[in-house]
């Protein structure tokens, strides 16, 4: 038998007393939601390499639950944005975020999804939130393995901190709005 030692997903804030646990719903929601995402890769140049190397066994995204990759809007929450987007591209990212059925989460990885990066011109799209809502910003040209990581870890506490009403919410209702995109 093998003597490896297994983290276990830390328990949200609640009450331990004798044979009980009593917590928020939300925080059982966001826990489950935190350790399952399953990302889609839009990967279109240089950084979709980082991104194969952080899903390899050295950096190895599954001890976070997200190995499971989906080329399939449908079946994926988590857009991961990795390369130059060109502006005649933009509809087609636009378009399988529309098709991901919510709760769905977008990391912009690398200079290039965040802000066009060095490629200042009028053919490229100047940042993926021109076009979609993103949750977190990974920087970098290209970002290493570890900064990709830390993108999903910093995705990890917002989905376990989100109300799992959230998008239901007015103020998410008015985010989708602002970029006239329906729910
Ligand atoms: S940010 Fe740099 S490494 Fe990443 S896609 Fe753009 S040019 Fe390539």
């Amino acid at each position: 038998m093998s003597d490896k030692k297994y983290n276990m997903a830390e328990a949200p804030e609640g009450y331990v007393g004798e044979g009980f646990f009593a917590t928020k719903l939300s925080s059982v929601v966001g826990l489950a939601r935190a350790n399952s995402m399953w990302p889609l890769p839009f990967a279109t140049s240089c950084c979709g390499i980082e991104f194969m190397a952080t899903m390899a066994a050295t950096y190895d995204v599954a001890r976070f639950g997200s190995e499971r990759m989906s080329f399939s809007p449908r079946q994926a929450d988590m857009l991961m944005v990795m390369g130059t987007i060109s502006k005649k591209m933009a509809p087609i990212l636009r378009q399988v975020y529309e098709q991901m059925a919510e709760p769905k989460w977008v990391i912009a990885v690398g200079a290039c999804a965040c802000s066009g990066g060095i490629f200042d011109t009028y053919s490229v799209l100047q940042g993926i939130d021109k076009v979609i809502p993103v949750d977190v910003y990974v920087p970098g040209c290209p970002p290493r393995p570890e900064q990709i990581l830390d993108g999903v870890l910093r995705l990890q506490e917002i989905i376990k901190s989100e109300s799992v009403n959230r998008r239901g919410t007015k103020e998410y209702d008015d985010l989708l709005n602002s970029y006239n995109i329906n729910k």
